[in-house]
């Protein structure tokens, strides 16, 4: 069967999951309710092209496993009429680093990519410090206590919803299932806007055209998108904006409940819930008392998520570039490390520190992402693919040096007017 893309882009709910891989249609409603280990992780490309996000988040040898006649006696549907591929996804060089790095597993068993008994630990660890600083936020409800429990909830975004929504976490579905609702009432960002917006649109194809993932409604952050005559200031208000950014985070994936009749009722209804339990409890331990607290606890966790994030990718030297036809190139090329050795920085950041490995294999525990970094960059070398590594500093100057160049009216040649 030969279908029209925008039939298959129909195809995104849990009734009815059509994903398309290499040009060919794959129906995984039944397999994504059963079997798929990263429960309903589909539906957030479902209806669309995932092919790219499907080579990443999975062993090379599970390519194969689309050809089995098994698989395509279950799933396959047809061929989308016309394909045109965004990327080249199954290059050399992609190979090279997935090999490379399926090895060094291999041959360190006692190293797991995932289902780490010591994260799971860490889970409870942060849900017991996240207790403590909510405990502490109603006993005192002053802003001092409003803004160490505002950073909580971003740890809570950094090290728990992050890599369990790329399935770096775990791959048990009922674990999943528990830490998503777990993560909903502790932090701000939903998993249905989280999944859409950064695990599909952002890996997908980061910095090409208005990456939704990274932004302020405000600022103008590619030079496709028009600008407008308040984005001449933008080098003033983009800082301060970021403080503010949580705020309207928490207010827009509030409105996105609305979308969640996608998925199955069950699973959708836990979600609403744990977000009305949260809600309910930031607004009973004085969090919404006064201006002051609501400030104190947005604005500082706001600043440490967007600044740990945006120099990532919206660096100087991405201003010009163009779309790489190497899916793996791409995304190292439009990527950033900063001090991608710290195990320290890699802490606190969950590994956004190291932009390039994650972006390459972003179903892998972050802890592992700087130990990548040795594997990665050698062959990055030998295939001439520029592997951009600054200290944080000179990484932030970047991304203020772009939002400050791109608040400058360009034509559409790029040349200043
Ligand atoms: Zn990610």
């Amino acid at each position: 069967m030969i279908l029209e893309y925008g039939e298959v882009e129909k195809h995104n709910t849990s009734e009815s999951c059509y994903v398309i891989l290499f040009g060919e249609i794959f129906d995984l409603t039944e397999f994504m309710k059963y079997h798929h280990k990263g429960g309903y992780a589909p539906l957030s490309c479902g209806g669309k092209d995932a092919t790219g996000i499907f080579l990443s988040t999975h062993p090379l040898s599970v390519k194969k496993i689309l050809k089995t006649k098994e698989f395509r006696r279950k799933y396959y549907i047809g061929k989308v009429s016309q394909y045109k591929p965004l990327f080249n996804y199954y290059d050399k060089f992609y190979i090279e680093c997935k090999r490379a790095v399926e090895k060094y597993f291999d041959e360190h068993r006692d190293v797991l990519p995932r289902n780490r008994p010591q994260r799971y630990m860490e889970v409870f660890l942060i849900s017991i410090v996240w207790i403590i600083a909510a405990m502490s936020m109603n006993k005192h409800r002053d802003p001092l206590r409003a803004s160490i429990f505002g950073m909580m909830n971003i740890m809570v975004g950094f090290r728990i919803m992050h890599d369990l929504q790329h399935g770096a976490l775990t791959n048990s579905r009922k674990i999943k299932t528990m830490f998503d609702i777990l993560s909903s009432v502790g932090t701000v960002m939903s998993i249905p806007g989280w999944s859409k917006s950064h695990n599909y649109e952002h890996h997908t194809s980061p910095m090409l055209d208005d990456d939704p993932d990274c932004k302020i409604n405000m600022a103008r952050y590619h030079k496709n998108k028009t600008h407008k005559w308040y984005n001449t200031f933008q080098s003033i208000y983009t800082i301060p904006g970021y403080g503010l950014s949580s705020i309207m985070f928490e207010l827009k994936e509030l409105m996105q409940w609305t979308t969640l009749n996608k998925y199955p009722v069950g699973y959708r209804d836990g979600l609403m819930l744990s977000k009305l339990v949260r809600i309910g409890i930031l607004k009973k331990i004085g969090c919404y008392d006064n201006m002051k607290n609501i400030l104190s606890f947005y604005i500082p966790a706001s600043l440490y998520y967007t600044l740990a994030i945006c120099p990532s990718h919206m660096h100087i030297d991405n201003l010009d570039k163009e779309k790489n036809a190497s899916y793996a190139k791409h995304q190292v090329s439009h990527s950033f490390n900063y001090n991608s050795t710290s195990r320290i920085v890699n802490y606190l950041t969950a590994g956004l520190n190291a932009q390039i490995e994650h972006h390459l294999f972003p179903s892998i525990d972050c802890r592992h992402l700087p130990l990548l970094r040795s594997i990665i960059k050698p062959i990055c070398d030998k295939h001439g693919v520029a592997y951009n590594d600054q200290g944080y500093v000179q990484c932030m100057k970047g991304h203020l040096k772009y939002v400050r160049e791109l608040g400058r009216i360009r034509d559409k040649s790029g040349v200043v007017k």
